[in-house]
């Protein structure tokens, strides 16, 4: 019983449907797990453990009732900038140490209706601005493979949850890479989906025209059932599809001979480890041999532009949304000024971390009179152009893959003094945020014993094909929910 943190969720379902063992063990078995490694890995910024034996007992009641899903009695991490009612939400901000929201996100309702059991709230980088979770307020998550690197980031806490055993399945944000870069530096799942599958009432907001929520797991199958509970229309974000969403667990285990696979030629630049270059080589091989069409011959031109375009678009759309903190309504406030101006600035001067500042001045700048038409309505306009070069690309192919990230997971402390260096860090993720498609990481093996991931890219609304070609992918490399020895 002692072990059984290390199930993937689906087998933990079968467990319990069969009851072999409570919620309540699983949720215990997962609690002993973080009080045995959450000192050195530093996964939570906050564990919510009575409230999860409590939500453990109510999924035991479910499948006494017979009201259970598949997602009942399985313990989850939630990253922080998911509104979770009555529990504190940070964002990983000092100006929202102490914000315990009034009410649900959406997703949070999803699961809790599910009867899923919430371990604590993951820690990730400020307002999700980052690749490492080093901008945390709350400091550093390690990376379970080795505790001396990152995590990947934003949401560097949900991932290292899942590969150390403090949840089973996660639930992280991705705007620019956020789900799918730190999923491949932890070697597990990570699927962000298309922008407007998954609803964003309730999600503290960076970058509106970017950002979604989604699953990270330790297999494929268990980010499909995680995307069925969360996905489809939600009134309160009109910006969600209004179709009913296809069941996404009737994608796994299909045949993926004659999948058009394209692979774009401007991913292979010199910042890839020739080990990422291994691995991914390797993947592309093995999905041959499963019958895909593997094209070598796609090219993206535009890729080289996605990286200023998303440092633009991104920061202009934070500038606005974190307007709103200015210690008047919620969250940190210094009232010891002789005004209101003087008091908001000394706010959001002790409240945010540098790398937020950081953005903010630049979309505050970006969006300034005279240099919005230079800066932001380019952006824009080359944005576009990517949107179409994947446009064109998805007649021609079903998927396109590439590797997740150029590199492994890297020394805590390396990149964190220089920006450029950080963001070139997702210069693979970015490219399918801007044009809002739907990917995700999977891992495909390791290079110096640290995962590598591949990235597969669907054309919009298309997450069933991506899962397909996913779960295949996993059943022949036999990686999947391959946890580290944590040191
Ligand atoms: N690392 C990127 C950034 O810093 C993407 C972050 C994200 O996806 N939230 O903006």
């Amino acid at each position: 019983m002692s072990d059984l943190w290390r199930m993937t969720g689906h087998a933990a379902h079968e467990g319990l449907r069969a009851r072999e063992f409570s919620a309540v063990e699983l949720t215990q078995s997962v609690l002993d797990r973080v009080a045995e490694v959450e000192a050195r890995v530093h996964s939570y910024v906050t564990v919510t453990a009575e409230l999860a034996l409590e939500q453990a007992r109510a999924a035991d009641a479910m499948f006494a009732s017979g009201t259970a899903s598949p997602l009942t009695g399985l313990p989850v991490a939630v990253k922080d900038l998911i509104v979770t009612k009555g529990v504190r939400t940070t964002a990983g901000s000092r100006i929202l140490e102490n914000f315990v929201p009034p009410y649900d996100s959406h997703v949070y309702e999803q699961i809790r209706r599910a009867g899923a059991v919430m371990v604590g709230k993951a820690n990730m980088d400020e307002f999700a601005m980052g690749s490492s979770t080093e901008h945390s307020a709350f400091g550093p998550t390690h990376n379970p493979w080795d505790l001396s690197l990152v995590p990947g980031g934003s949401s560097g806490g949900s991932a290292a949850a899942v590969a150390a055993g403090e949840c089973l399945i996660a639930l992280g944000s991705d705007t620019g890479g956020s789900i799918r870069q730190p999923a491949g530096l932890c070697g597990v799942v990570g699927l962000d989906p298309t922008y407007g599958r998954v609803s964003r009432f309730g999600i503290i907001a960076f970058g509106s025209s970017l950002d979604q929520v989604g699953p990270i797991g330790r297999d494929v199958e268990d980010v499909a059932t995680m995307l069925d509970c969360i996905g489809g229309h939600d009134p309160r974000d009109s910006t969600t599809n209004p179709e009913p969403m296809p069941d996404m667990r009737a994608y796994l285990g299909r045949d993926i001979r004659g999948l058009r696979v394209g692979v774009p030629r401007e991913y292979f630049i010199p910042g890839m480890q020739p080990g990422v270059r291994a691995q991914f080589e390797a993947a592309l091989k093995t999905l041959e041999s499963l019958g895909a069409e593997v094209d070598l011959s796609l090219s993206l031109p535009s890729t080289e532009h996605a990286l200023a375009v998303y440092y633009i678009i991104a920061p202009c759309e934070a500038s606005a949304n974190l307007a709103r903190y200015d210690g008047v309504k919620y969250g940190f406030s210094d009232r010891t000024g002789p005004t209101m101006w003087a008091n908001m600035e000394a706010t959001r001067a002790a409240g945010f971390g540098p790398e937020v500042k950081r953005r903010i001045m630049l979309g505050t700048f970006a969006l300034s009179a005279g240099y919005y038409d230079a800066y932001y309505l380019k952006a824009q306009k080359v944005r576009t152009l990517i949107n179409r070069e994947f446009a064109a690309a998805f007649a021609k192919y079903d998927v396109i893959v590439t590797p997740t990230s150029p590199t492994v997971a890297f020394p805590i402390g390396a990149k964190v003094e220089d920006p450029f260096a950080m963001y070139l860090n997702d210069i693979y993720t970015i490219p399918a945020s801007v044009a809002g498609l739907p990917s995700m990481n999977v891992p495909c093996g390791l290079s110096e014993g640290l995962p590598v991931g591949l990235q597969i890219i669907g054309n919009f609304f298309d997450e069933g094909r991506v899962i397909s070609a996913g779960h295949a992918f996993e059943r022949a490399t036999g990686f999947a929910n391959r946890l580290p020895e944590i040191a």
